[in-house]
């Protein structure tokens, strides 16, 4: 067999030429030595492996997709919501829609995250997937009522975002509920057990002032009572140790015209106790800028009214759509939150003053 082999090779060096059999013999060394190499590499990678599991953990970026395309520049929606009944109004939306509502944000890709994240930029959110923030307004009935024999309403808010999520585990029902006055959810005994029940699920209490006042023309002391005095309200129901109701949808969105006041919407003390708010909300009509932009401004965050009536052009449904049209104006998240990741044609919108490592890539 051997011997057919080199008069096999013999021939056909004849036939080839010289020349040719000394370069086919050049190359199979050459081939030796890659063989040679590629062992030598695996050996290195070898003790790498063994030097990471003592040491440092693997390179976290590698587990980044970059073929999801991430964008942790780009933009997220803050819904706001008022109230669920059965006729849907301006600020009504039916349990049916609302539940539409869930359904299209899921099959588009989105999945909520507290506000409380994304007011301070700790994105969880999986890669690939882009967060969105939930939010409602006024704390009625209607978004969170216990029946009399002690069953949640399965139409309430609470109860579709519950039930939501039991059908996609994978869709939190993190919410906002930013309340005012004495009996949020109007039953004044079940403030404390529906709290309870708010935080254990990953939603978030807010404050949406006193009396829902008007803060165009509030002096400061006004405006730390109005804020103060009802942080203090709600957090007096919570058992939950260190938990600050330090959100705030303004009241009508309105802002004190004096400017000099507008500080007390984020930090003021009411009887000798002190309130900062991490995330002041507007009334709005924009996406919010990501937490990394530069623009980013927590004290001023614009929302996006979920509805489908009187929403010039710049309800949820309009966004979804541009969204669809232009999705490199797309928060994507990387899945890690200690990592910022975007393309290098959105670099510069991200802010320099970042305590997270900014990994770019290159966007083919
Ligand atoms: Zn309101």
């Amino acid at each position: 067999m051997i011997k057919k082999a080199i008069l096999i090779l013999m021939v056909v060096g004849l036939m080839m030429g010289c020349s040719q059999v000394e370069s086919s013999e050049f190359e199979e060394d050459e081939i030796v030595e890659e063989a040679q190499v590629e062992i030598v590499e695996e050996v290195d990678k070898g003790q790498a492996q063994e030097e990471n599991q003592l040491d440092d953990p693997v390179d976290p970026r590698e587990a980044i997709d970059l073929s999801l395309e991430p964008n942790e520049s780009g933009r997220i929606m803050v819904l706001m919501y008022h109230n669920i009944g059965e006729e849907e109004e301006e600020w009504t939306r039916t349990p049916d829609n609302f539940t539409k509502d869930l359904q299209v944000l899921y099959e588009k890709g989105y999945r909520p995250i507290s506000l409380k994240d994304y007011a301070s930029g700790n994105i969880t959110t999986p890669q690939g997937y882009t967060p969105i923030v939930i939010t409602f307004d006024d704390g009625n009935k209607n978004n969170f009522e216990y029946m009399e024999d002690g069953s949640l309403n399965p139409d309430s808010a609470v109860g579709l975002l519950m039930d939501f999520h039991k059908k996609n585990p994978d869709f939190s029902p993190a919410a906002t509920f930013f309340l005012t006055g004495d009996i949020p959810f109007g039953q004044r005994e079940l403030i404390g057990q529906k709290f309870e029940f708010l935080l254990n699920k990953g939603m978030d209490i807010g404050n949406h002032s006193k009396t829902h006042a008007n803060f165009t023309q509030a002096s400061a002391e006004l405006l730390q009572r109005e804020i103060g005095e009802q942080a203090q309200y709600l957090e007096s129901f919570i058992e939950a140790e260190g938990y600050k109701v330090n959100t705030i949808a303004l009241p009508y969105g309105t802002r004190p015209k004096d400017e000099s006041k507008t500080s007390y919407l984020k930090e003021g003390t009411y009887d000798g106790v002190p309130y900062d708010n991490i995330a002041i909300l507007n009334v709005g009509w924009n996406p919010g800028y990501s937490p990394y932009d530069e623009r980013f401004n927590p004290e001023s965050i614009p929302r996006i009214r979920a509805s489908e009536m009187k929403v010039d052009n710049v309800g949820m449904y309009n966004y979804l759509e541009y969204f669809d049209n232009n999705p490199d104006q797309r928060f994507i998240s990387d899945g890690n939150p200690d990592i910022i990741t975007v393309p290098d044609d959105r670099a510069e919108q991200i802010g320099s003053q970042q305590d997270r490592e900014i990994y770019i890539y290159d966007k083919k």
